[in-house]
């Protein structure tokens, strides 16, 4: 009996993405950077051709498949030079929580146009005096009659500027302090009382981060999805998602920085043979090479609980990805950078603002430190300092 980590379906999805990354590669990218634009034509056709929805039902336009599947277009996209980050957010988590809690009118209106990509939902949890402690969030809902009266700050959300919609994570009046008791709301980005402001961020990525302020935005009923009292369970199903997601994206980024090293290494000459036949050069290479793919084997694991329904074996697992991606696309790219030497720096070879963007996966959505608390905390059962 023979068996698979990843299915004949999954190795052609796969394939097939890496095809689509490869036609747009890391040159689209840096194009369309320097223009100051959002990667708009990779993420139509992605769309077009069902990749930004195959985790989404396909009873709305969606492939029917799960975080699984999503992860493998956004690692190969990664691998190709041209991540689409609002994958981690529009279909992972907005489009999960919807599918999952949302009124059968919030889905019709939304699943279709997040899978095919026509529409796009950023999404927004953290606060200035939040942070890391999401049970400090103070956004605050209050009803005004069937409607809502949103309040509140939120920083580094992502992709606003190409966003429909943020869902924003908020808690009612009457739960406004204490543990947190979320409500997650679809706040319409040219509702009357939504401003945004762009974070000037030293990234070189096409999604910028902005903080938002809401000033008494007003809601119908219905922006709320699920429900007032099951927040937390809500929240977490999206949140899995997006840590599995961020993985995703950290080995996509560590995979090219990867292959643009050993690609370099393999021709380089300054003695008589390749720099790549160091094995100064070539081991951490290898090392950088394996930790990937353990964090891959880890990103299965936790996509796969997930989709199997298992959501609290999910989060256990997703953490760790997310750590273990975070960490192998860290080092990965620095050993990249270094191999290339002093082209390592220069603009042409274009690696060394990934330095900055693979740290990104070490403090988003959830911090390295974070993770570690929750393991010391939840898997060893370690007391807490905080
Ligand atoms: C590029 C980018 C995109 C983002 N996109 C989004 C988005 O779309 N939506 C959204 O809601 N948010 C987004 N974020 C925000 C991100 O989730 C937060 O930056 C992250 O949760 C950390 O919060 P913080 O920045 O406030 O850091 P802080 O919470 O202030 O933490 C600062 C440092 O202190 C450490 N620390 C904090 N508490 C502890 C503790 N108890 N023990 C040990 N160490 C601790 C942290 O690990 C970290 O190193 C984005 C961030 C970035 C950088």
């Amino acid at each position: 009996m023979t068996t698979h980590i990843e299915s004949e379906e999954h190795k052609a999805l796969r394939s097939a993405v890496a095809a689509l990354g490869k036609r747009y590669g890391r040159e689209y990218l840096t194009r369309t950077i320097a223009e100051g634009k959002p990667l708009t034509e990779l993420w139509s056709e992605a769309g077009k051709l069902g990749y930004l929805g195959v985790n989404l039902p396909e009873a709305y336009g969606g492939g029917g498949g799960g975080i699984t599947e999503l992860s493998i277009v956004l690692e190969e996209l990664g691998a190709a030079g041209s991540p689409l980050l609002m994958l981690v957010v529009s279909p992972a988590i907005c489009g999960t929580v919807i599918s999952r809690f949302g009124t059968e009118d919030q889905k019709t209106r939304w699943l279709p146009a997040l899978a095919d990509g026509t529409r796009l939902m950023a999404f927004g949890i953290t606060e200035p005096d939040a942070g890391s402690n999401s049970h400090r969030i103070t956004t605050t809902a209050r009803k005004d009659g069937t409607d809502w009266l949103l309040t509140g700050r939120k920083v580094f959300i992502s992709g606003v500027d190409m966003a429909d919609a943020v869902l924003i994570v908020g808690r009612t009046e009457d739960a406004r302090t204490g543990r947190l008791k979320p409500c997650l709301f679809i706040v319409p980005t040219d509702a009357e009382g939504f401003q945004k402001h762009p974070i000037d961020m030293e990234l070189n990525a096409a999604e910028k981060q902005f903080e938002l302020v809401l000033d008494d935005v007003r809601l119908p009923a219905d922006a709320l999805v699920g429900d007032e009292d099951a927040g937390l369970l809500q929240l977490f199903a999206g949140l899995n998602p997006e840590r599995i997601m961020t993985a995703a994206f950290a080995i996509g980024m560590g995979r090219y920085a990867l292959s643009k090293a050993i690609e370099y290494a393999r021709d380089r000459t300054v003695w008589k043979a390749p720099i790549g036949a160091h094995q100064a050069i070539a081991h951490p290479l290898a090392q950088a090479h394996i930790d990937l793919e353990l964090a891959r084997l880890m990103m299965q694991k936790a996509a796969h609980l997930y989709d199997a329904g298992d959501d609290i074996g999910a989060g256990e697992a997703a953490n760790m990805a997310k750590y273990a991606a975070g960490e192998a696309c860290v080092k990965a790219v620095d050993q990249a950078v270094h191999t290339l030497g002093g082209n390592g720096l220069t603009r042409e070879f274009g690696l060394a603002s990934l330095i900055t963007a693979a740290r990104v996966a070490r403090i988003a959505p959830v911090s390295r430190e974070m993770i570690l608390n929750y393991v010391s905390h939840q898997t060893l059962g370690l007391p807490k300092s905080y």
